[in-house]
């Protein structure tokens, strides 16, 4: 017998098809400011054409202890298929922040950095690997305000680019796990990643320690991923963007957020902070097939869209609900504006 649930699952989402999308692609062009493609994906840069889409590639250096990652590698890949994409797809490069205690570090890694630029990385990612995995020979966990990593935000800064910041994780990370906690589908998968109990930095040593980077440089935009770690607290988001005017956000793997929280708070708090969110899906390609991927990609950005902009009633990740119906000024901001001034270089 399937449940109700899985029939909410399997009802259809009130997707926009055929002649009503292409009218919206023309009406205009859309950004999705947070995905991670990493090659040459035909199939999926054809897609986001024809669907008026276009986004920003991150490369992430998802390593902790001493295991091999080649990051040229994951930087080269990304940059060609940027370069494939028509102008679709934009790229940012990272750091290996692992070799952190080395002498030559900020060296290395800022010569790194600044060939990312010149290959036409518009913005660097940092990861959350930075407050809650990599640690020094002493023990001690590796801070983003750790002054080893003072040069590359100077370089950042001076270069224009933008820092984009996934640093901490959801409350879920710190909380027992069971099916009371919200992120239980990803951390019983990614048990590395759940915090409590493991002696790492608190959350909100490592968002203290975020902050005075944004206070220390306030003239580096920074975008923090994930609704700034902040998803389980929009208050204080607000009092975050409030004191840092260089810090936005991005939506990405957190719409479900919205979708499941308070509708008039939601509404009330995209609209009071209206140039400050990116919207972003954080979708994956990873080994899959690039035709299905853009199919996954196009359901993704047809459903957000119809989350954001409309009232309608639909299935969002398994729980019913109801589209925001933002004001179209705010839909343009979310969807595109914010992207154009936060990430320059970003869009079509
Ligand atoms: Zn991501």
């Amino acid at each position: 017998m399937p449940t109700r649930r899985d029939l909410l699952r399997l009802a259809p989402a009130p997707f926009l098809l055929g002649a009503a999308r292409a009218a919206e692609a023309a009406a205009f062009e859309r950004i999705d400011s947070h995905f991670h493609i990493h090659r040459d994906a035909p199939a999926v840069f054809a897609s986001l054409k024809a669907s008026g889409w276009s986004g920003l590639d991150l490369v992430v250096c998802p390593v902790a202890g001493d295991e091999p990652f080649d990051l040229e590698a994951r930087l080269d890949a990304t940059l060609k298929g940027a370069r494939a994409s028509g102008g679709r797809v934009a790229w940012a490069s990272t750091i290996d922040a692992r070799g952190f205690e080395s002498p030559d570090f900020a060296e290395r890694a800022t010569a790194r950095l600044r060939k990312t630029f010149a290959d036409g990385a518009i913005g660097v990612k940092i990861w959350k690997n930075i407050g809650m995995s990599i640690r020094g020979k002493s023990g001690a966990y590796l801070l983003p305000d750790d002054p080893s990593l003072t040069p590359i935000y100077e370089t950042i800064e001076k270069a224009g680019k933008t820092l984009v910041a996934h640093l901490a994780e959801p409350d879920g990370a710190w909380l027992p796990l069971d099916d009371k906690n919200p992120e239980f589908p990803y951390y019983s998968k990614n048990p590395q990643w759940h915090m409590q109990g493991k002696g790492t930095p608190p959350k909100e040593a490592i968002l203290a320690a975020r902050d005075r980077v944004l206070a220390r440089f306030s003239k580096l935009r920074v975008v923090g991923c994930h609704l700034g770690s902040d998803e389980d607290h929009l208050v204080s988001l607000a009092r975050r963007l409030d004191e840092f005017p260089n810090f936005a956000v991005d939506t990405a793997a957190r719409t479900r957020y919205f979708a499941r929280g308070d509708r008039d708070r939601a509404v009330a708090f995209l609209t009071k902070y209206q140039d400050r969110i990116l919207y972003a899906t954080d979708y994956g390609l990873r080994d899959a097939d690039p035709e299905a991927g853009a199919k996954a990609l196009l359901a993704r950005h047809d459903q957000d869209a119809a989350f954001y902009s409309t009232d309608a009633e639909m299935v969002y990740e398994g729980r019913p609900t109801r589209g925001l119906a933002l004001p179209d000024a705010v839909v343009r901001k979310l969807f595109r504006e914010n992207a154009r001034r936060w990430l320059p270089g970003i869009g079509v």
